[in-house]
């Protein structure tokens, strides 16, 4: 099988940003070149893509969602999840571990990964739990968990109380290649609250949850790796805080990287408006010093990268009292629209965005996801100036939970393509 990609803007940060044709056999790039220029030019392709006006890119790579399955199959099962990450772009994603049961052995990665093959859309990198059962107690199995192909482990949901447990996590998950995940929260600090603390959340009479509760724990873990030596991945930062606390770290060569997701570039806790479950996350929505200094951290490379923490509830979940709903919102189809406006707005060049949301998650994995002969074909063909309005009912994913419904974004994926197949389509 052999296909052309041809007269695209190819951009693959660090090597190519210029127009560029893609030769593609059996699954595998073979080869990027000069438009009309390439070593099979005289061979007829099975298929030729004309990617002329759109932006070509190494897959995008979501670092961090819920799938849901197994336990909650109700709300999103892993084929749907799947489903939502293809037509978001994104040809990976990370699997967060807090399944019914939990992902903290080896049989709950191995059927995740079997599942995902069976999909047979975007490609899954099992992040198991860094303790039995997200309790925070005791260690999970990490060997028998790399073995079945875990890629990170993290309790995302649940901070690690427990400093020493922590530092025991970071220790023997680096002993086995697995890159230490934090959600970071300090639950006393946080004290059950359902949104930001401030102005917002006192003129609404909820309980908030202060920025401190995020940063102190960013902070321990900077300081736990500092000590280990070992890298730790911070997961969706909110407060300004943390990502002082993070460029800091990185500035004393601490091997700390860390994600935030679109909301909380885009959106305030003003957004929570009156009671909006839609706009019921944690950590929550914060303000807009908060939104500039998450910008500001995705600009000068403090942030990462931007992951979506995908979060997919059904209606039985977030039609309640605000302090009653669950957390998160559904990301993967809106991330890439709303990352774009960073460009359209003249704050991120194309070559940043793609960075951010492509090749830099791939290094923090491990995963050489670039553009060159002999790698996967794994590519997103983008339209960056495609006008479309959110519908969440037309959501590929089974929850329909965004507070972007009706949204007018500009740029989406048109094309995605994993192991030279096309997955989705426009
Ligand atoms: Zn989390």
């Amino acid at each position: 099988m052999l296909t052309k990609i041809s007269g695209g803007h190819v951009i693959d940060p660090g090597y190519i940003n210029a127009r560029m044709d893609i030769w593609i056999k059996d699954g595998s790039i073979f080869e990027v070149c000069e438009e009309g220029k390439g070593t099979l030019e005289s061979s007829s392709p099975d298929r030729i893509i004309n990617a002329a006006g759109k932006i070509v890119v190494p897959g995008l790579i979501d670092m961090h969602v819920h799938l849901r399955e197994p336990g909650h199959e109700y709300k999103e099962t892993i084929e749907t999840g799947l489903k939502a990450a293809v037509a978001g772009g994104f040809t990976a994603v990370c699997c967060m571990p807090n399944t019914k049961p939990v992902n903290d052995n080896a049989q709950i990665t191995s059927f995740i990964l079997e599942k995902a093959r069976q999909a047979g859309l975007a490609k899954v990198y099992p992040v198991a739990a860094i303790s039995l059962g997200l309790k925070g107690d005791s260690l999970a199995e990490y060997a028998e968990l790399k073995t079945a192909g875990a890629i990170a482990v993290s309790d995302d949901g649940m901070p690690v109380s427990s400093g020493r447990l922590m530092r025991n996590a970071m220790e023997y998950a680096s002993c086995f290649g697995l890159l230490t995940i934090a959600h970071c929260e300090d639950h006393e600090l946080a004290c059950n609250g359902c949104m930001n603390e401030g102005s917002v959340s006192t003129r609404l009479g909820l309980r908030g949850i202060p920025n401190i509760s995020e940063s102190i724990m960013v902070m321990r873990d900077i300081e736990l790796s500092d000590l280990t030596g070992v890298p730790v991945h911070i997961a969706h930062v909110s407060a300004r805080e943390s990502v002082n606390a993070i460029r800091e770290g990185k500035k004393r060569g601490i091997k700390v990287t860390a994600e935030t997701a679109p909301h909380y570039f885009t959106l305030t806790d003003e957004a929570v408006g009156n009671y909006d479950t839609n706009a019921k996350m944690n950590p929550p929505l914060r303000t807009e010093t908060d939104r500039l200094a998450v910008i500001k951290g995705l600009e000068d490379g403090t942030l990462d990268i931007i992951a979506t923490d995908h979060a997919p509830h059904s209606v039985l979940e977030k039609e309640l009292e605000f302090d009653k709903a669950a957390n998160g919102i559904c990301g993967l189809e809106t991330s890439l629209g709303l990352s774009m406006k960073l460009v359209h707005d003249g704050i991120i060049g194309m070559e940043s965005l793609v960075r951010l949301m492509s090749t830099r998650p791939a290094e923090i994995l491990g995963k050489d996801n670039h553009l060159k002969p002999g790698n996967n074909a794994d590519i997103a063909i983008i339209d960056p100036d495609a006008e479309w309005k959110v519908d969440s009912s037309k959501f590929q994913g089974k929850s329909k939970n965004t507070p972007f419904n009706g949204w007018d974004l500009k740029g989406r994926a048109v094309m995605t393509i994993v192991d030279g197949r096309i997955v989705f389509e426009l």
